[in-house]
């Protein structure tokens, strides 16, 4: 079987042409998305990863017009026909399919699309690291909102990936913010410093996980502060975060080393013990 996905509810095949012109997700990028892993077969974080959708949809006016037992049995549905154990679900609301016109239309159904698709975790970039490379925060001001608009984040990857770094950290008004993909820490002198939650940047669920849940259990301190660029290259550790990334620690920023230039024991344990976490709610990895 090829690759699928699933529409309104139906599995198709993903070569399906399923897009129609008129769709306001194609036309003006209006609609918001998830992305949710599946270890041993289940889904890691699914309520979260739906809270956060439902809240952007609130955000920008889109009905929610499936609960969220539904769009669980869809995630399951998916999972099952796929036969994947190690995947991601893409999962896209947008606002419908109307007449072209900047403004809502009056009468317009939200339409759902997901995929899944093969995904596995990078134990090699935990042991080795990446490098990362700041960019300027280029996105618009509601990047609080899962919006499928990705334009900012897609050129910050991109100068990323040409100057042959794994993120770009994005830098606004002097700020450090977040990845294109990933949310950015630094640990300093054993604390954790990242980008408070505003509308600068998504609140990740695992910046969530990490903050809520493992810091504390790790008995460090998390302080969410806005920082520049050169108080960032004086870390001991830098890592990014996020469903797709897991922890991938950072050991270069631009040209200069961070720290002792290879993953520190801060970002080793939090990674540990985030992987404890998925074996513990999803049975194994
Ligand atoms: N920031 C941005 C811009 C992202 O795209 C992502 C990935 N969804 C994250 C942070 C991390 O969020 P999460 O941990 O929910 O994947």
């Amino acid at each position: 079987m090829g690759p699928i996905g699933l529409v309104n509810g139906e599995i198709i095949d993903l070569g399906d042409k399923i897009v129609e012109m008129e769709d306001r997700g194609y036309q003006f990028g209006d609609g918001v998305y998830e992305v949710t892993r599946v270890y041993n077969g289940r889904c890691f974080c699914l309520r979260q990863h739906m809270d956060r959708l439902y809240r952007s949809l609130r955000e920008l006016s889109i009905p929610a017009t499936y609960t969220f037992e539904e769009l669980a049995e869809f995630h399951d549905r998916l999972i099952e026909k796929s036969g994947l154990t190690t995947a991601a679900v893409y999962l896209q609301i947008t606002r419908g399919v109307a007449p072209r016109a900047h403004g809502f239309p009056d009468k317009v159904t939200p339409r759902l699309t997901m995929s899944i698709r093969p995904n596995r975790s990078t134990p090699e970039l935990t042991e080795a690291g990446a490098k990362g490379v700041f960019v300027p925060d280029l996105r618009w001001l509601r990047c609080d909102i899962k919006s499928i608009n990705l334009l900012g984040n897609m050129l910050a990857k991109q100068q990323a990936k040409a100057a042959g770094a794994f993120e770009g950290v994005q830098v606004r008004d002097g700020a450090v913010t977040e990845g294109s993909s990933s949310n950015f820490f630094i640990v300093r002198d054993g604390i954790l410093w990242t980008h408070p939650v505003n509308n600068l940047i998504l609140r990740g669920i695992t910046r969530t996980v990490l903050i809520d849940e493992l810091a504390p259990r790790l008995g460090l301190t998390v302080v969410e502060k806005t920082f520049d660029v050169p108080f960032a290259k004086k870390a001991d550790e830098a890592f990014v975060c996020g469903t797709n990334s897991e922890i991938v620690p950072l050991v270069t920023m631009d040209a200069d080393k961070i720290g002792e230039g290879r993953p520190g024991p801060v970002t080793l344990k939090l990674t540990e013990a985030l992987l404890q976490k998925i074996e513990a709610e999803c049975g194994g990895r």
